[in-house]
């Protein structure tokens, strides 16, 4: 008797683990596939600004090492040169709150966001 309850907890215990490693299988599964998909996109948009700076550079003369420095100004701007953009707090211009650079209106009185970059925009 005391086998068989030992043996029925064994494969209880068993197929909780099962069951835990199919969930963990799925899982891995959905973070490949959205990596999959932030590479994929990451690729189109490496590709549509080496098309962009090439037309820039063809049309106007835009060299890259005149883009690198750029890029490393604009890096600068929040306080950290660490290759991202982060959002900023600023003062609204019309009431004067703290809003963030990432939001396009402030959330208190509505107002433009003006500062901040185009793609931190939410
Ligand atoms: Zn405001």
């Amino acid at each position: 008797m005391m086998n068989f309850l030992w043996d029925l907890g064994q494969e209880g215990r068993i197929r909780g683990a099962e069951k835990q490693a199919a969930r963990a299988e799925n899982k891995t599964i959905d973070l490949a596939s959205g990596a999959g998909s932030v590479q994929r996109r990451l690729d189109v948009m490496t590709l549509a600004n080496q098309a962009l700076f090439e037309i820039l550079r063809d049309r106007l003369g835009i060299s890259e090492e005149e883009v690198l420095y750029r890029m490393a100004e604009i890096d600068a701007r929040d306080g950290k040169k660490d290759g991202k953009i982060a959002p900023r707090v600023v003062s609204c211009r019309r009431c004067g709150r703290k809003v963030s650079t990432a939001r396009q209106h402030c959330m208190y009185c509505a107002e433009v966001v003006v500062e901040g970059h185009l793609y931190e925009k939410s």
